[in-house]
Order: C-alpha cells, then structure tokens, then sequence
C-alpha cells in the first residue's frame, strides 16, 4: 500500500489504518520533537501533495475486505491538511462507508483557512496541537514557516471549534523547560479554556525526536500539569492498545518492519505488538537488519528504539 499503512495500534485511538497524503516530509512546522525527521518542504501551501484519485483507489480496495477498525486516521509524515484534496477523501469515506469513525491528526496550524475548515466538517474527531500560546515559545518548539502567527493559528482554532459538530481532542507536547514554565502553562490553560475541547491530552516524548536535545517530561512533572490544568478535561496519553485480530495484513515481515519504522522509530515490544510477531522472530530480522546496515538503535528512556539508518 502507498498511501495507506496499517492498522496500527494507535495510542489515542485504538485499531487505527493511516491515510499519509503528503510525502515526507512536507510540513507547516518543522518541530524539535517530531518523530518522522526534519521537514524538508516547510510550506503553507495547500496542493494535491499526492494524488486523490490513487488514494480513494486504494481504501477503496482495502476497505472491501470489511477490515475490524476503530478509525480511519489522517496522519502520517507530515501535515494533512496541507493536501487539497482532504475534503474529497473524508467524503468518500463517510459516504461510503459509513460505519468506519474518521480521525484527524493536524498540527491545526491552517484552520484559519474557512475553505478547510468546510473540508473537515464530515470528520468525527479532530485531534490539533497546540504546544505554545507565545509567539516565542512556539517558534523554539514548533519552528513554523516564516509568516504563521501563533494568534491567527488560535482565532482559526476557534473557528473551528464554533463550527464543528464532531469532537476536538487537543494535544500539548511537552517539553521540560520550554512549555511548563509558569507563564506560559498560564497561556495554555487560558486558551484551552477558551477553546472549550472535549479533552486535552498530554503527551511527552516516547521515540527519539529531530534534535536530541529534547528530553521527555518524567510522569510526577505531567500530572502536575494534569493537575493545573484542571478544571479542564486531561488526560496523560497511555501506551499502545493491544492489537486485535487484523486478518488483512502483508505476511512479508521484513518489510512490514522497514515500512513501520520508516514511519516512526519504535522499539521491540512496539514491533512485535504492531506486527503480531513473536520477540524471537523478530529479533531474527532485526539482527539482520542491523547487520546489513539498513537500520540503527537509539536508546531512549522508555528503551531501545529502531529506526531507518540515513546515510
Ligand atoms: S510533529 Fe507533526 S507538526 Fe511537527 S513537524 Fe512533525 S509532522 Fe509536522
């Protein structure tokens, strides 16, 4: 598959099959901690990053087999709304196939834009970022391209809020020294507050990011937040949800491993519960792999993670 990937055990969203409609890494943010790489086309332009057609082809052949699904999640190497075609796709979806939720995962850095916020509309969940409130803050976490104003991204979050039917799940990545000080937590709860989502979730980081300065916030530091954040509905995101039975899944294992952690690094026990294989085998492939010099370790604190080896 080209544009779709999994199901995967999603952390938010239980068995979840991924639509990736940019390629790596087409982004409107470049952030510290992304777990995909550094954004190579930093843009604002939203274009058919790949084609529609081929993508609706696709889930069409795949969603035939009657997959066992939670969602259909827009997500992948980059920022899906960036894709013009979005709306397309969402409405294919809800009208043919009713019975699948569709999520969104968006860094909602363009919801400003009215023509996309009437793209998202069918969707049933949104899930946006919001890292920082201070232009300051956001441009040394989120690293926007030049012109994103941080308040403009708020007043379209809004929008979106007043409009949409579905639910909004905001996410705060959080990163110790940069996001939690007192003033700008202050900023954060201030406009959460204001923009009233179904919950806020918090989350640290759990795989290597870009730079490697970004250390992941310890769990007494993020319930605290959970609690200061309080009378806000917060939730610290939890591991990966067991996968259920997929009988639709590729039986060729090494490349099923090079395909997942092209999209994120991820350790072992991540391996062998998104590919329902036992540690033994898999530790075949991996050896393998790291021999041949197609992939590399990186120890992190929730342990070793692997990733594609960039020459
Ligand atoms: S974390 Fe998301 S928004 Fe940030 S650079 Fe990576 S893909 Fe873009």
């Amino acid at each position: 598959m080209k544009y779709l990937f999994g199901p995967v055990p999603s952390r938010r969203l239980g068995i979840s099959l991924g639509v990736d409609l940019v390629p790596h890494k087409v982004c409107t943010l470049n952030c510290v901690y992304c777990e995909v790489g550094r954004t190579t086309l930093l843009t604002l332009a939203r274009k058919e990053y790949v084609p529609i057609d081929d993508v609706i082809h696709e889930l069409d052949n795949f969603l035939a087999q009657q997959p066992s699904l939670d969602y259909i999640t827009f997500s992948g190497q980059g920022e899906p709304t960036l894709n013009s075609g979005l709306g397309r796709v969402i409405e294919h979806i809800k009208t043919h196939y009713p019975q699948y939720w569709v999520a969104l995962l968006t860094n909602g850095t363009l919801f400003w834009d009215k023509a996309l916020r009437k793209e998202v509309m069918m969707a049933d969940v949104i899930l946006p970022d919001l890292d920082a409130v201070s232009q300051s803050v956001f441009s040394k976490i989120n690293r926007p391209k030049a012109g994103l104003d941080n308040r403009q991204i708020v007043e379209g979050l809004q929008a979106l809020r007043h409009e949409f039917a579905g639910k909004i799940l905001m996410e705060v990545f959080l990163i110790p020294g940069l996001n939690d000080t007192e003033e700008e937590l202050k900023l954060i709860k201030k406009t959460l507050y204001e923009l009233a989502p179904d919950s806020v979730q918090l989350n640290s980081l759990d795989r290597p990011g870009t730079e490697s300065w970004v250390r992941p916030m310890n769990k007494e530091r993020m319930i605290e937040v959970a609690e200061y954040l309080k009378p806000l509905k917060t939730e610290i995101v939890a591991n990966t949800q067991n996968r259920k039975t997929i009988k639709s899944f590729d039986d060729d294992i090494q490349t099923n491993i090079l395909k997942t952690i092209s999209r994120r690094p991820c350790t072992d026990d991540d391996l062998c519960q998104i590919l329902s294989l036992h540690k033994n085998e898999l530790n075949k492939y991996l050896s393998s792999l790291l021999d041949e010099g197609r992939i590399e370790s990186i120890q992190m604190e929730r342990g070793l993670f692997f990733k594609l080896k960039v020459e």
